[in-house]
């Protein structure tokens, strides 16, 4: 398999660039994440380059290549101009290795080079966008604790339908509304079930808005029409992760998730983070598939190999943070919502991914794949204000099954209360991966603040 250990990963290895040794820092040398930089915009036209955080800069890697640092040899490798052509041209483990001695601290090339002030921009005066263009989103709901608890509130006597142990359930998303990190999110609109059966629905601002915390994959190769990606080959078509809020509407949810599943509930906006941890990166992190119930069926075999079972998880721990104008007036710091652990997941991004393909479909470079909601068994870990707030606890012994209706709302450091999201409030997701003997690595922050709905 690709994505080993390698001397990328080296703990000792520390950068020229001072802030990237911090051991705080979300991007040591470790990490490189991958981001694009708009250098210029208006309206005719963009400009960007691809990006590399480092430390509390960016690395624009265009203006790397167009230096003499970048040999007439290493020019195939250096062809992309967008992160889209490196997603097809499969040269970024090389560009890695590359990056990672051009920043060590050992080496002069670009620490004493003449533009070396242009082509490290200090992050918090970079621009950043949207990652990459994204053709085709795809969510999963691969928390059995998050579909357990969702499952209690609207079918307490059944929630977990029958496919969910053989099948990483998911619904196609909506790429058109996948939106750059700090992008104001507009409430939605839209229909909410009668009061009484029988009734008319009335029509206006969502009054449930939520978020959801989830951990998007990017798919780098493609597959052809028709032929399937097999489990083994999985992670080959994955470049790496980037952080997901997956926004949704729940009392629109609720009236018209039936039979066809979700649709304007969540297409309204889905915000992204602006880095993409690579696979490689993550290659320490790597961790055991989450252990099944005694109970619980095998995977079939498509949905199975050693290679998955031994490591097809990833420890990565990820929290939600909520900020009101209240609270940002004030000075106070962001609210932590929950902590929970990419690794608790009942499905693997390479069990996704094979069953995604499994009956011909193609996956597109760029594709973003949805984790679904991030729960652990806690509630400290519920990835959600639907879970978070709701009374219910479906692993108590005996199931607690409160219904949805019975909440408790969160009490923040304002003196404020939240059930749902109110007009002002961001929510900030954060991820980071740490291990013994290894440098912390984060995702950086994926942010979005909720402002007034239209006039309906
Ligand atoms: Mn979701």
């Amino acid at each position: 398999m690709a994505y080993e250990i390698d001397e990328t990963h080296d703990v000792n290895l520390e950068s020229w660039v001072e802030s990237a040794n911090d051991p705080e820092t979300d991007f040591p040398i470790q990490n490189l994440p991958l981001c694009t930089i708009i250098l210029n915009e208006d309206e005719e036209s963009i400009e960007t380059s691809v990006g590399v955080a480092i430390g509390d800069f960016v690395l624009d890697l265009n203006h790397v290549r167009s230096t003499e640092i970048i040999t007439d040899e290493e020019a195939d490798e250096w062809s992309f101009f967008t992160v889209e052509d490196i997603l097809v041209d499969e040269s970024w483990s090389t560009i890695r290795r590359r990056l990672a001695a051009l920043l060590s601290i050992e080496n002069r090339s670009l620490q004493d080079h003449p533009e070396r002030d242009d082509i490290l921009i200090p992050r918090d005066k970079a621009r950043l966008g949207h990652p990459l263009y994204t053709p085709n989103y795809t969510d999963f709901y691969a928390s059995v604790h998050h579909a357990t608890n969702v499952g209690s509130m609207f079918r307490p006597d059944n929630p977990l339908l029958p496919n969910y142990k053989w099948i990483p359930v998911g619904y196609h998303g909506r790429a058109s509304s996948i939106v750059a990190s700090g992008t104001e999110i507009r409430r939605p609109l839209g229909q909410r079930a009668p009061a009484e059966d029988g009734g008319a629905p009335t029509f206006g601002p969502c009054k449930l808005l939520d978020y959801e915390l989830e951990i998007g994959a990017i798919v780098g190769r493609g597959n052809a029409l028709g032929e399937p990606v097999s489990i083994d080959d999985a992670e080959d078509h994955i470049l790496g992760l980037c952080l997901l809020n997956d926004w949704s509407a729940r009392d629109l949810q609720k009236w018209e998730y039936q039979p066809l599943g979700p649709f304007l509930a969540k297409s309204f906006a889905s915000t992204v983070s602006p880095y993409i941890v690579t696979m490689g990166a993550l290659a320490p992190f790597r961790a055991q598939r989450a252990e099944r119930a005694p109970d619980d069926p095998h995977p079939l075999d498509h949905l199975d190999s050693a290679h998955d079972r031994d490591r097809g998880a990833i420890d990565i721990t990820v929290e939600a943070y909520l900020l009101t104008e209240d609270m940002s007036k004030r000075g106070l710091s962001p609210h932590r919502l929950s902590r929970g652990s990419f690794k608790d997941m009942y499905w693997t991004l390479g069990q996704m991914l094979a069953h995604h393909t499994s009956n011909g479909c193609n996956l597109h470079p760029g594709d973003l794949l949805g984790s679904g909601t991030i729960s652990g068994p806690t509630r400290a870990s519920r990835g959600c204000l639907l879970e978070l707030t709701w009374d219910g606890d479906p692993w108590a012994d005996p199931p607690i099954k409160a219904p949805g209706t019975h909440r408790t709302p969160i009490e923040l450091p304002s003196g404020e209360k939240r059930l749902f999201l109110e007009d002002g409030d961001e929510v900030i997701l954060k991820a980071w991966c740490e291990r013994e003997g290894y440098r912390r690595i984060g995702f950086g922050e994926c942010r979005g603040k909720v402002v007034s709905a239209p006039t309906p």
